[in-house]
């Protein structure tokens, strides 16, 4: 019979104790010879040896108070019949290589998630969202960009729309006639909302919705090249790029939201926005658009090439940047486009009379004056 003493972890009173081993587990009792503790071998954790002057201590896993002290003798025949005695526990907060290891895991799968499941499963996803659900992502979509575009502009979102007028209205039928050929891939003329900001650019939104920016009118140096742009968004719509975009940010900030315990959701609007405007699709997205609108304007009769006027213009824009970055970004260069665009041979038509085309050009002009 072994001889030790024993706190319990609760009181201050030290026991002296006997202990005996059952089966698989440590006993220990007074002396008296009440049952005090029964610690199972497997859980049995050193805390310290015998140092000589001080009595080894045991515990009960890491985290119990109760110690056993053992001497020197007692301690080596205790310490034979415990396995795991010197095993570390692993909890939540450790830091140690299983964390680490875990860790790993974690941004590895994180990794994939984002760059290839979240994108693949968008694509899915958008190709069968039911219509209304589309059209209600449309929407939410447009009116999100309308605000941030009017914050940009320090207007309220009311302001930034360009009313009715035959300007648009002229747009809205050169749109039809696009639509009308088959190549284009479009069954119904998108909806289109002219926004009256210095900002060049042009969006294709889910649920079959375009949005217009003024700046893009202005910096126009041909009506073909205007109507490559929409021919270009149109391309988007006809393949479903943005619903599938629209998706992909939504489900991203959903997760990242979760990830990072933003309750609020604020991550996600902002995110969307971002996405909205910068509206970055891939490589191949963007050529496979390119291609759609120079083959719908040669259709309708237009010659294509004055769209390359837009790929110059944004090359000038980025000048060296844009080429250095190109191995990085994954758009193609804007030389590549436009270059590809004014190799097209097509028809020589210019899509609107200069009266038509003044008209386009002050789309916005009733907006303005009204400011
Ligand atoms: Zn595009």
């Amino acid at each position: 019979m072994l001889q030790g003493a024993f706190h319990d972890g609760q009181s201050a009173q030290r026991h002296d104790v006997t202990v005996d081993r059952e089966a698989d587990a440590l006993i220990l009792r007074d002396g008296a010879g009440s049952l005090l503790a029964r610690w199972p071998l497997t859980e049995v954790r050193r805390v310290d040896r015998p140092d000589g002057t001080r009595p080894g201590r045991l515990s009960l896993g890491r985290d119990d108070a109760a110690r056993l002290l053992l001497e020197q003798a007692a301690y080596e025949t205790v310490a034979a019949w415990c396995p795991t005695l010197t095993k570390r526990d692993i909890s939540w907060n450790s830091h140690g290589r299983p964390f680490l290891l875990w860790t790993g895991a974690a941004v590895l799968s994180v990794t994939l998630l984002f760059a290839f499941i979240i994108p693949w499963m968008a694509r899915v996803i958008a190709l069968s969202l039911p219509s209304p659900w589309e059209a209600e992502l449309g929407k939410a979509s447009e009116d999100l960009l309308v605000r941030v575009v009017a914050r940009i502009e320090h207007k309220s979102p009311e302001q930034m729309i360009c009313a009715e007028g035959p300007g648009l209205e002229i747009l809205q039928r050169l749109l039809r006639q696009m639509v009308a050929q088959p190549v284009l891939g479009l069954t119904q003329p998108p909806t289109l909302a002219v926004l009256d900001t210095d900002l060049v650019n042009a969006l294709a939104l889910p649920g079959g919705r375009m949005v217009l920016l003024r700046g893009l009118i202005d910096e126009a140096k041909h009506p073909n090249e205007l109507l490559g742009v929409l021919a270009h968004e149109m391309g988007h719509l006809a393949k479903r790029h943005p619903t599938e975009m629209a998706v992909q940010t939504v489900g991203t900030s959903v997760l990242l939201s979760l990830l990072i315990g933003d309750a609020t959701g604020g991550t996600g609007l902002t995110l969307m926005g971002e996405s909205l405007i910068n509206g970055a699709y891939s490589r191949d997205k963007e050529r496979a658009a390119d291609a759609v609108a120079v083959e719908t304007l040669a259709a309708a009769g237009w010659d294509p090439r004055p769209f390359a006027l837009f790929f110059d213009r944004l090359a000038k824009q980025q000048g060296g940047l844009e080429e250095h970055l190109s191995w990085i970004s994954s758009h193609p260069l804007s030389e590549d486009r436009a270059a590809a665009i004014r190799a097209a041979q097509g028809p020589s038509g210019i899509a609107m009379t200069d009266l038509e085309w003044a008209r386009v050009r002050t789309i916005c002009k009733g907006q303005n004056s009204a400011n």
